[in-house]
């Protein structure tokens, strides 16, 4: 039986070779929910789905997408928030 604190579902079983050749159990934190879009709630590419630990020290370009709302919208509702700001753009200048 695992100590108290390690029966908590909120950790997650890695078994993992350690030296001498011996597998044993360790407990390790589950990783976060991968980041979605704000708009359409699809899940974002190229957005690391690690703990903010690891996040931290991650170079800002390892973390998102260097592009115009880059971890925030994915590349389609970019697209189309462009568009669609360039179309109001035009229709109030005239
Ligand atoms: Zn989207």
């Amino acid at each position: 039986m695992p100590a108290p604190r390690l029966r908590s579902r909120s950790l997650r079983k890695v078994f993992r070779k350690v030296s001498g050749g011996v597998v044993s159990l360790q407990y390790k934190k589950k990783k976060p929910k991968s980041a979605k879009c704000g708009n359409c709630g699809a899940v974002l590419k190229g957005i690391p789905r690690a703990l903010p630990f690891r996040m931290r020290s991650m170079a800002k370009t390892k973390k998102r997408p260097e592009r115009p709302f880059g971890g925030v919208l994915c590349s389609k509702c970019m697209r189309e928030g462009i568009i669609d700001k360039a179309r109001q753009y035009y229709n109030t200048s005239q």
